[in-house]
């Protein structure tokens, strides 16, 4: 069963796990860009990941995950969105990604592709909630390497990510020490020796009951239902036009009068989205959110 996360815990041990496999959502991501393939595989890692770190969300927000560089790759961004309906204590989620890079992206290691860059990782609560965001260096010679060193210092919960992108199926797993118990040394570091013998071909392509069991088997562990992953895109017509009233009326008047109309695209969904002069006049004549003339091409 692809397009899941499934969740783990090692009670005795107090260590938790989980374990990502896409398919058809991240199809959908594909199929929106024409990505050369270093760059695909940053952005399935990059989506695998964001999907992992969401799993402790409480609350329907989201947590992104981008990695900006002066390097070839300038800009990954990764989003995913718990989707808790009422109810149900397990939400689906919700994935959106895109790249922006120039010229040829070399394969190799995360300075190769990125350059000097900075990985950022977003909580976004929703509703009113205060967002926290964290900085850090990137570092490490590949980006679950990066976000290990990045959870290790933000949370101080040892933990271990593996990440693997072949083609039209990304996959992942995460291992974390919880805090608190009296868990012993001992047993994590065995059941990350555990983990550590996954193989990348195992994570994309076994079953996930068959894969936890294959690491797992004489560990003694609770498996939770697996939960929904699709693509979805959240844009709106009216974010787009709050972009635009956030330029100013001068700036966005100067390029009606240029072009006729106002053409913008989401980057991370290709919809399309256009404003008319009419239209302009409302983003700009009250707090009355624009209606009509959205187009999909
Ligand atoms: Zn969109």
């Amino acid at each position: 069963m692809k397009d899941t996360l499934q969740r783990f815990l090692f009670e005795e041990a107090n260590v938790r796990g989980e374990l990502v496999q896409l398919e058809e959502s991240w199809r959908a991501v594909l199929e929106r860009h024409d990505y050369p393939e270093p760059v695909r595989q940053m952005l399935g890692e990059a989506l695998v990941a964001a999907t992992l770190l969401a799993a402790t969300m409480k609350f329907n927000g989201s947590i992104t995950l981008q990695v900006r560089g002066d390097g070839p790759i300038s800009l990954l961004v990764a989003d995913c969105s718990p989707d808790f309906q009422p109810g149900e204590d397990q939400p689906a989620y919700q994935i959106r990604g895109m790249a922006s890079w120039q010229g040829e992206v070399p394969k190799g290691d995360l300075a190769s592709r990125f350059g000097t860059g900075h990985l950022v990782i977003t909580i976004d609560p929703g509703k009113g909630g205060k967002r926290y965001q964290g900085v850090v260096a990137l570092a490490g010679e590949s980006l679950a390497e990066a976000i290990d060193d990045y959870l290790e210092r933000s949370e101080q919960l040892p933990t271990r990510m593996w990440l693997a992108v072949a083609g039209e199926q990304a996959a992942g797993m995460l291992l974390q020490r919880l805090p608190g118990g009296d868990s012993e040394e001992e047993d994590w570091q065995r059941l990350s020796a555990l983990a550590g013998t996954i193989t990348g071909q195992e994570l994309l392509a076994l079953p996930g009951e068959q894969l936890l069991h294959r690491l797992f088997h004489e560990e003694d562990r609770r498996q939770f239902a697996p939960q929904q992953v699709s693509f979805s895109c959240h844009c709106s017509r009216e974010r787009i036009a709050a972009a635009l009233r956030g330029m100013g009326r001068e700036e966005v008047k100067d390029m009606l009068a240029e072009k006729g109309k106002i053409e913008a695209s989401c980057q991370f969904c290709n919809q399309h989205y256009h404003f008319d002069v009419v239209d302009v006049e409302q983003i700009f004549a009250a707090e009355i959110s624009p209606q009509g003339s959205d187009r999909r091409h």
